[in-house]
C-alpha cells in the first residue's frame, strides 16, 4: 500500500469506507483527481461524474471501488486487480475444499474398512458354524459307531454261546452277525473318515432291525452303564409313542 502510494504520486489511492466518503463530501475535486490503485492512471472519475452531486457519487463507491481492499480502481482493474482480502477469501476456500476433500477420503478409507472388518467377521462366523457343525456330526457318528459296536459284540456272544438255543435260532444269528460286523465297521469308517454330511443313514438303519431281530431271537438286550442299550439318539425327532405314553398313564 505504501509503495502504491509514492510510486503514483501523493495522492492516496487506498481508503476505508468513512476515508473515501468523507472524500467525496468534502472535496470533491480532489476525489475526483484519484488515480487508479492498480494502475496508477486516470480512473475517468472526473469525466463520469464531475457533474454529479456527491452525494449521489458517495451513493455510488462500489463502482469505483472496493470495499475488500480499499482500493480505487479504474473500470479495467475495477474487477481484476490485486485484492488481499479476495486472494485471502480464494486461498482460504481452497484450503476449506482440500480438507473437505482429505476428510472424505478418510471416510471412505474408514467405511471400506468397517465393511472390510465386517465381511471378514461374517466370514469367520461362517467357518466357526460350519466347524462347529462339523464336530457335531463326529458326535453323532463317534455315538452310532460304539452303538453299532455294542450290537456287534452282543450278537457275536450269542453266536458263540449255544448252550438253550435252538438251531434254527443260532443259525438265524450266524447271519445276522457278518452283517452287523460289515455295518459297524461302515460306521465307524464314516466316524472316522466320513466322506458326506449324512449321518448313520441306511446303514444305521439297517443296525437297528438287527438288533431289534437279535433281542426277539434271543429274548436278551444289551446293558450298558446307563441300562439297556437306547437305539434312540438324542437328536432324533421326538418319539411318537414315547410322546403319547404319559397321556395313557395320567
Ligand atoms: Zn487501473
Ligand atoms: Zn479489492
Amino acid at each position: 500500500m505504501a509503495l502504491l502510494r509514492d510510486a503514483g504520486s501523493d495522492t492516496q489511492s487506498i481508503f476505508s469506507s468513512e476515508e473515501l466518503e468523507g472524500l467525496i463530501l468534502k472535496d470533491k475535486k480532489a476525489f475526483l483527481k484519484t488515480k487508479c490503485a492498480e494502475c496508477a492512471g486516470s480512473c475517468g472519475l472526473a469525466k463520469k461524474y464531475k457533474e454529479t452531486m456527491a452525494v449521489i457519487v458517495k451513493s455510488m463507491m462500489d463502482t469505483f471501488w472496493c470495499r475488500d481492499c480499499g482500493r480505487v480502481l479504474c473500470d479495467s482493474h475495477r474487477y481484476q486487480h490485486t485484492c488481499e482480502r479476495l486472494d485471502a477469501l480464494k486461498e482460504r476456500n481452497a484450503k476449506i475444499t482440500k480438507e473437505a476433500l482429505l476428510e472424505q477420503l478418510r471416510e471412505d478409507e474408514a467405511r471400506k474398512e468397517a465393511q472390510e472388518a465386517a465381511a471378514k467377521a461374517e466370514e469367520r462366523r461362517a467357518a466357526e458354524k460350519l466347524e462347529e457343525e462339523k464336530s457335531r456330526r463326529k458326535n453323532q457318528r463317534k455315538l452310532l459307531a460304539h452303538k453299532a459296536k455294542q450290537v456287534e459284540s452282543f450278537i457275536q456272544q450269542r453266536s458263540r454261546d449255544t448252550d438253550g438255543l435252538r438251531p434254527a435260532v443260532h443259525n438265524k444269528l450266524l447271519d445276522l452277525y457278518p452283517r452287523v460286523k460289515r455295518l459297524s465297521l461302515a460306521l465307524y469308517n464314516q466316524f472316522e473318515h466320513p466322506d458326506s454330511t449324512e449321518v448313520g443313514g441306511p446303514d444305521w438303519e439297517e443296525v437297528k432291525e438287527i438288533y431289534a431281530e437279535a433281542r426277539e431271537l434271543t429274548n436278551m438286550i444289551v446293558m450298558t452303564e446307563n441300562g439297556p442299550l437306547d437305539m434312540r439318539n438324542p437328536w432324533d425327532p421326538p418319539d411318537p409313542e414315547a410322546q403319547e405314553a404319559p397321556m395313557e398313564g395320567a
